[in-house]
This record gives structure tokens, sequence and C-alpha cells, in this order.
């Protein structure tokens, strides 16, 4: 199995991090060429989804990783990856826009712009999670495919839909994996249908 995590900003390599604690072989997507050979999985990292969502315009990288997307490559996007690959922003434009979601950038404002909390998310595993939030979205609302995994003071902050998986938090930013294992389990089921 190897994963491509998107590096053109913000804190892709700290997923490098929790995918080599798992044994799980991962490489960089910083330009076209390095999306030409087959992977099976991709990571859309925490950062700022406007500078993201520039680049991948500029680089030439956006319609090949939506049309991935689109055909079943099973993607998680943490924070700003979350912002990515949703379909509605508020007042703003969507970015690739494949998940099913509405989204409120920076929706915990300046008070508390970044936190953490512990809640189990059963779907993912029956022990407490941290959840570290930095400049978080949330999710306001989502389409009917969509699975709910997380909601945290009455607004969703984790989801799925099909081979899309999106938290507002950062689970990369801690040492637990479980969040980590859910999406290669993701990976797996796909592989062997
Ligand atoms: N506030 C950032 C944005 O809107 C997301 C922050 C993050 O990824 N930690 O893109």
């Amino acid at each position: 199995m190897k994963i491509g995590i998107l590096a053109l900003q913000g804190a892709f390599i700290e997923h490098k991090h929790s995918l080599d604690a798992l044994g799980v072989e991962s490489f960089e997507i910083r330009q076209k060429k390095d999306i030409e050979k087959p992977f099976d999985g991709l990571i859309i990292p925490g950062g700022e989804s406007t500078v993201i969502g520039k680049l991948l315009h500029k680089l030439d990288l956006y319609e090949p990783i939506k049309n991935m997307i689109e055909n079943g490559m099973p993607v998680f996007g943490t924070c700003a990856g979350l912002i990515i690959l949703a379909k509605n922003i508020e007042d703003e434009q969507a970015h690739i826009g494949t998940m099913d979601i509405t989204v409120r950038r920076n929706a915990y404002g300046k008070q508390i712009d970044s936190f953490s909390e512990e809640v189990v998310i059963p779907e993912v595993s029956d022990k407490p999670f941290p959840l570290v939030f930095i400049r978080a979205p949330w999710i306001d609302s989502v389409g009917d495919s969509v699975k709910v995994l997380c909601e945290l003071n009455g607004h969703i902050v984790a989801a799925r839909e099909n081979n899309m998986l999106v938290t507002s938090f950062h689970p990369e930013l801690t040492k637990n994996l479980d969040f980590h294992k859910y999406f290669i389990n993701m990976i797996k089921q796909k592989k062997s249908r």
C-alpha cells in the first residue's frame, strides 16, 4: 500500500510521521509528475485552504486529483483538507468540492481559535480520541450519503462519505494513530473489492 500526501503547504510531514509509525509507505505530492505512478490513497493536510486551493490550480494538480477522488480514490482531509473537499463553503467558492458537506471556515473564531478535547468516536475506536483544533472549520450540514462520525457541542467535526474521510481536527498532531488506521482500513476494503 502506498499513500500520497499533498505537500504543497501546511502540516504534511506530520501525516508522514503517523504513516511511518504504522509502517505504511507514503510519498509527497508536489507536482503533476508525482501522481503519474499508481498509489492507493491520498491525504490532504491542514494548512491554509485558500493557499492549497490556488496551488492545486497553478500546478495543474486540480483536475487529476479531482478525477481520482471522483473515481473512488480513498482520501483523508484534515482541517484545511476538509475545506478543500467540501462542496459548499459559507460565503466562499468551493475548491475540489467532491464531498456533500457545507463548511464554515475558522468557525471557532478568534477567542478559542485553538483547543483540544477528548471524545470517544465509536466508528474509529472505543477509546477516547484526542481532538486538536487549530483555527478549525466545522461542518454546518451534510447530505444524505454522508455519515457523521463525531459531533462536538452540536457541531459536526468528523464525517465520511464513501471514499472520503474528513476531520476538523488534526489526528496527525497527536500520537494516537486510530484515525490513520481507520483510513488505512478504508483503503484495504477498497483494494479487496
Ligand atoms: N483556518 C484554515 C483554513 O481556513 C484551516 C486551519 C488548519 O488547517 N489548521 O484553511
